[in-house]
């Protein structure tokens, strides 16, 4: 297996993590890991079998009771030691990421390995910090509390456009909460979820509480949410596979958190400032290659700054450097396989017949064309209701379309399935203000588009699924709460027991 590329060896003792140790998956079924930029192959592995999904259930459930009863102290320090791991080895984190996936290194370095620190930084506080009602005499003659307790072992299944940091958005909050869990990354991008885990078990965090199995969709990851001893399951990817874990989950009638497809709108009212519009939208269109689930996809400009909005993005997406993503002068990478470079390219091509391609449209030749590169690509005159406009393309690829009156502007922005992320762009505090009222989803920027912080929370509406990541409010999702009643008068015949025993003496 394998070719001598130094990610071989780097994962020579095998690509799943089990009960804190590397070993191969049992299924038979081999993937390759292959570099986007160049199609090489880097890392060939044996995907996870349902056996190797049942000895991470189990090597979870033998680490809970010993995880969940740490204190909250405890389980903070461990993640304090952890986020000082990987700032350590971000090097070695950034290069892997933009090698699996074709993320510029300058994306890896500034933007996945960073905000994952943080995040784990943010996770070691919050472990101390879980918040609930406060106890209090609420009937007058009890006195109630709540227990906000884990939930168990949690199964998470997670896309490829981000691995280390959606690894890092479904760990931390689980395990700062005291769970223990098995995540299954997506088979083409395995590697950096290892290392996190393995800089978990590095920093002190007990063997078992974080395992991974890297394995098909269809077998292993079906097996993992229908799994009896999971307790919950928390799903990142596409609607449609979330429709299908949902099923599966609601069998077992398991908890269920699910960040789904998004199809982000960009509404820009005709006193915005066109330039700081223009870059925003460029950024927050090409950031990973357009796979990115919040990305602006759908760009709507009131009439008047429709044409120098148009231009102005053609221009500055003409200046966008295609390269290896391993040099820090490229601007934008390869998308993450030649797989997801065509089905994007088929997108653009059905929606020629009906709008105008007014740049990009087509992959690089000369030395890119071994990679999945598609050049930056705009697109005007869609009909709204077009593939283009309503369906996730995951790609470099920006749509522009005008609106008259500030309500069409909000009722276009509204007019998809998907409800994650929005942005609105305005001088005005009022236009803005009521555009971050009526855009329904789970985020909305005004004057930009795209960051994300750790203290705040992320998670969709709509089709865009349910629950949130990052925050206190993903303890929402990893922890139940549990309410404590203390009868105080320790008299044996109750008022309410008139409600069966009637006047009675
Ligand atoms: P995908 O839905 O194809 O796969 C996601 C994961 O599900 C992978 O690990 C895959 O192996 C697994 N999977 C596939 N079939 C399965 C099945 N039947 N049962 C269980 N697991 C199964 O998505 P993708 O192509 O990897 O990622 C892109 C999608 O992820 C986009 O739709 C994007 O919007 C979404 N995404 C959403 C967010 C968010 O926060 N809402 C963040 C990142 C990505």
């Amino acid at each position: 297996m394998g070719n001598g590329h130094p990610m071989r060896d780097r994962f020579a003792a095998g690509t799943q993590y089990i009960g804190g140790r590397l070993r191969s998956g049992t299924s038979g079924r081999t993937q390759d890991v292959v570099d986007p930029a160049t199609g090489e192959t880097v890392h060939t592995y044996e995907l996870a079998s349902a056996a190797d999904v049942d000895a991470a259930v189990a090597a979870a459930r033998e680490a809970l009771p010993a995880w969940a009863g740490a204190t909250p102290g405890e389980r903070s320090d461990a993640l304090h030691r952890f986020a000082g791991v990987l700032a350590d080895r971000a090097e070695d984190l950034a290069h892997t990421e933009s090698v699996q996936c074709g993320k510029p290194i300058r994306l890896t370095t500034e933007f996945d390995v960073p905000g994952t620190v943080d995040n784990t930084a943010f996770f070691a506080g919050a472990a101390r910090h879980l918040q609930g009602q406060s106890a209090g005499e609420y009937s007058g003659d009890h006195t109630s509390y709540v227990r906000r307790e884990p939930i168990g072992t949690v199964g998470s299944i997670a896309p490829w456009n981000y691995p280390l940091q959606m690894a890092a958005w479904k760990i931390l909050p689980a395990i700062a909460a005291g769970n223990t869990i098995v995540l299954k990354p997506a088979e083409i991008t395995p590697l950096t979820s290892l290392m996190f885990a393995e800089a978990a078990a590095e920093a002190g965090v007990p063997d078992g509480v974080v395992n991974i199995v890297n394995g098909a969709g269809r077998d292993a990851g079906e097996h993992l949410v229908g799994h009896p001893d999971i307790a919950m399951t928390s799903f990142t990817g596409s609607t449609a596979v979330g429709r299908r874990v949902a099923e599966i989950a609601t069998k077992s009638v398991k908890r269920l958190h699910l960040e789904l497809g998004g199809k982000a709108p960009f509404v820009v009212f005709d006193d915005a400032d066109v330039e700081a519009a223009a870059h925003g939208a460029v950024a927050g269109s090409l950031i990973n290659s357009g796979q990115d689930c919040t990305a602006a996809t759908r760009a709507y400009v009131q009439r008047p700054l429709y044409d120098a909005f148009v231009a102005a993005v053609a221009d500055l997406m003409a200046t966008v450097r295609l390269g290896d993503p391993l040099d820090p002068a490229t601007d934008l990478g390869p998308l993450v396989s030649h797989l997801q470079r065509d089905r994007v390219a088929g997108f653009v091509d059905r929606a020629r017949a009906h709008a105008t391609v007014v740049t990009g449209g087509e992959a690089p030749q000369g030395d890119l064309k071994r990679g999945a590169y598609y050049r930056p690509t705009l697109i005007t005159g869609a009909a709204q209701d077009s593939e283009i406009v309503q369906c996730e393309v995951f790609g470099p690829v920006l749509v522009v379309l005008p609106f008259d009156t500030d309500d069409e502007g909000i009722d276009l922005a509204n007019d998809t399935p998907y409800g994650l992320a929005a942005s609105a762009w305005s001088r005005d505090v009022y236009r803005a203000g009521r555009a971050t009222r009526e855009i329904k989803a789970g985020c909305v920027w005004v004057n930009d588009h795209i960051p994300i912080i750790s203290e705040m929370p992320h998670g969709g509406y709509k089709a865009s699924g349910f629950g949130k990541d990052m925050s206190a409010y993903s303890f929402e999702e990893y922890t139940q709460v549990k309410h404590v009643m203390y009868d105080n008068t320790a008299i044996a015949r109750k008022d309410w027991h008139r409600t069966i025993f009637g006047d009675r003496p």
